[in-house]
């Protein structure tokens, strides 16, 4: 069995087959967390995970979705509207029992927005972060994180409300900010403070594209260097989707049953067995997500 920590199942691309999805996925051993970007995508998540035993969900607001100009492909079904993060609407939300974590949020450096500087883009995502960072230790859940371009803002972001990274401490201590790297696609350094800080890293089919030839020949560390590295309890794996197929699906819908594909690629790079990952990532998530019981 395997969890896919980290779809959007129920966004607009599968608007025309979504419940054959998720009953397909299901049935071939996989369960997952369908996570929520804004206010409508968190209480359709949450729709969705009621209907499934296996499917969970999580309320947060993406740090796109906080400005006015974004717009996604894949969420037609509404317009990104300058949203501020409301701690009393997905506080509601959250007291659902289907309800595993807050996010995902954080800090993505990746876009540019229309009449927004980059101070003031990176002030407001900060402060979201933070107000969701809040209501995740008022209500005991861990946070499902989105960092882009912003590994040292994020984790000094991390220890400004947790306390400072300290390289001696034990990892895993228990800590009132828990959570996960979603996507990541960072430096050994940057897993590194993120594990010290109690933090799981997660891994999509991002892991399964080949490297830049020039990264290659610079003898550059490379992403698949960090899957071989980081702990066995530390990882997760995910999807995704709709977004980021892994090889050699790639460029295809990305369905949550191929977390299977990319499980088989932390196998490969650790070497270990598929049933190993299977079990390792599995007793992960429901460690990190304590809702899934
Ligand atoms: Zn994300
Ligand atoms: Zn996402």
């Amino acid at each position: 069995m395997l969890i896919d920590t980290h779809c959007h199942v129920h966004f607009n691309a599968f608007k025309d087959d979504m419940d054959d999805v998720v009953r397909s996925t299901l049935a071939d051993g996989v369960q997952m967390i369908t996570v929520g970007t804004q206010r409508d995508t968190s209480a359709n998540g949450i729709k969705l995970a009621e209907r499934y035993d296996g499917v969970w969900a999580t309320v947060g607001l993406h740090p796109s979705h906080i400005f006015a100009g974004y717009h996604d492909e894949g969420e037609v079904q509404f317009k990104s509207r300058n949203e501020t993060f409301d701690p009393e609407y997905y506080g509601e939300l959250l007291k659902h029992p289907k309800v595993v974590a807050v996010g995902e949020m954080g800090l993505d450096y990746h876009y540019e927005y229309e009449n927004v500087s980059l101070d003031e883009m990176k002030a407001k995502e900060s402060s979201a972060f933070e107000a969701g960072a809040r209501l995740a230790i008022a209500h005991d859940l861990p946070v499902v994180i989105h960092c882009r371009d912003a590994h040292d803002d994020q984790a000094a972001l991390i220890e400004k409300i947790w306390g400072p990274y300290d390289a001696a401490a034990p990892r895993g201590r228990e800590a009132p900010l828990r959570g996960v790297i979603h996507c990541f696609t960072g430096t050994k350094r940057d897993a590194e403070r993120y594990l010290a800080l109690g933090f799981y890293i997660s891994f999509t089919g991002v892991i399964t594209y080949p490297p830049k030839k020039s990264d290659v020949a610079a003898g550059k560390e490379l992403l698949t260097d960090v899957v071989s590295w980081v702990p066995m309890d530390r990882f997760l794996v995910e999807t995704y989707s709709p977004y980021l197929a892994p090889v050699p699906k790639r460029g295809e819908r990305c369905v949550p049953s191929f977390v299977k594909i990319t499980a088989q690629k932390v196998a490969d790079l650790k070497g270990v067995s598929f049933d190993d990952i299977a079990e390792a990532s599995t007793a992960n998530a429901r460690r990190l997500f304590r809702r899934m019981g």
